[in-house]
């Protein structure tokens, strides 16, 4: 049996992680759920699962869930960032889901990096602030990275085994590959008029065409953040340079990205929407487990159209191409200004546009600052978060 923690339980990736989990109930078992507040949701997981912590971020949520738990319940509960750093570091963990949103997942996250954990990595801003540190403090605790964002996933099986084996220090040219193609369906309003977009709201933006996600995914995949997001997190799993690393638009996200060879040979995984593929992928590597996700039916897919992506329409993408160039830094600063920028949109306190207004102002206020720790970035994640706030209340 292998052990879970899932960060993130009661989330859109938690809750997919759990259902797979349940359909292999002979191969794994939940150790420990990790949240934030929702702790109804919570208390119908573990009656669900059963496992030995769950653990609320928030104090008050804790406090409930332990009121509602039946008293002779095995599960106890946990709040503070010393229990959760007991429960990442625990010898009993095999193998953590990180699926918190945002960059609360990375001091948990990185625990169990160190810790030499197997880590599914969904939290692709844990990644962002921390790339190198990340990548680098893996490899020396012999922690394995799987990345479960759907297109990382198709990437990665679409890697030859040396790459697999070898993420964030492979060397692409050697194995022949010429370019990663990643995909993105350019979200809810890849047609919309560009005069409109400024009138667009929360509901309309979280409205995505082919996924269910999480309201801050989901907006991000409107302004396409998220694939710079991905773009940076390719770069630190694949190892790529810019010129191996393109974003092409595919709007039926029937494939979920590719790999170009040298010898002409595309490489692509294909499958249907439904984020409990990749997930069950990372868990049982390199087997195969049934995930409950329908399979493909081609001739209802019809057809898969391509095109470029257009930098006017999705200034977000091009920022976070920029700042992955640019370094650390400024990947850091990007991912805490656009976290704050989309709750303000979330909130109504800033129009659409405004998210890529707001990322562009901190992203030129980045000066170069070596973040060789944890705690120095997030100092500098603390700064920006500031910045960005200061930019919303007295420039828009
Ligand atoms: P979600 O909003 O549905 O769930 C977020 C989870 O994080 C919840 O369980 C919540 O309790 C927890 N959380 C929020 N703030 C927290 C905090 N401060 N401390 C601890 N826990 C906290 O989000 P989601 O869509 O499941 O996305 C989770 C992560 O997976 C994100 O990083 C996202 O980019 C990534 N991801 C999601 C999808 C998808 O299809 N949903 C696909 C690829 C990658
Ligand atoms: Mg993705």
């Amino acid at each position: 049996m292998e052990n879970y923690v899932v960060l993130g339980a009661t989330g859109s990736i938690g809750t997919s992680t759990l259902d797979v989990i349940s359909r292999n109930p002979d191969l794994y078992s939940v150790y420990a759920l990790v949240a934030n507040s929702s702790h109804e949701k919570m208390l119908q997981l573990c009656a669900q699962h059963q496992p030995q912590f769950a653990h609320m971020v928030d104090s008050q949520a804790a406090k409930a869930l332990q009121d509602s738990l039946p008293k002779d319940c095995v599960t106890q509960v946990t709040t503070g960032e010393a229990a959760l750093s007991a429960i990442m570091t625990d010898t009993h963990v095999d193998t953590v889901m990180a699926a918190i949103v945002g960059a609360a997942g990375l001091v948990p996250t990185f625990d169990a990096v160190k810790a030499g954990k197997k880590i599914l990595l969904a939290n692709k801003e844990a990644l962002v602030m921390s790339g190198q540190l990340f990548m680098d403090t893996a490899k020396q605790s012999g922690a394995t990275i799987l990345p479960v964002d759907s297109e990382h996933n198709a990437i990665f099986q679409s890697m030859p085994e040396n790459v697999q084996s070898a993420l964030g220090f492979c060397d692409l040219e050697q194995e022949g590959i010429n370019h990663v193609l990643l995909t993105g369906s350019g979200g809810p309003f890849l047609t919309a008029p560009l005069s409109s977009l400024s009138q667009m709201t929360p509901q309309q933006a979280c409205k995505h065409p082919n996924w269910s996600m999480g309201r801050k995914i989901s907006v991000d995949s409107a302004t396409m953040m998220n694939k710079g997001l991905e773009y940076i997190e390719a770069k630190w799993l694949f190892n790529t340079s810019p010129s191996q690393l393109k974003v092409v638009i595919h709007p039926q996200s029937v494939i979920h990205s590719m790999v170009q060879y040298n010898d002409g040979s595309v490489i692509a995984e294909l499958g249907n929407p439904d984020m409990r593929t990749p997930i069950a992928h990372c868990m049982s590597y390199p087997k195969r487990i049934p995930s409950g996700v329908e399979p493909l039916d081609f001739f209802k897919v019809g057809q898969l159209t391509f095109c470029e992506p257009d930098f006017e329409r999705f200034p977000c993408l091009k920022l976070a191409i920029q700042a992955c160039e640019q370094g650390q830094e400024a990947t850091t600063v990007l991912n805490a200004a656009n976290e704050i920028a989309v709750e303000a949109f979330l909130n109504e306190q800033i129009a659409f546009t405004d998210i890529a207004k707001v990322n562009s102002a901190c992203l030129e206020q980045v000066k170069p600052n070596p973040l060789s720790t944890i705690d120095a970035i997030l100092a500098l994640d603390e700064q920006a978060r500031q910045l960005a706030q200061d930019f919303i209340a007295t420039a828009l």
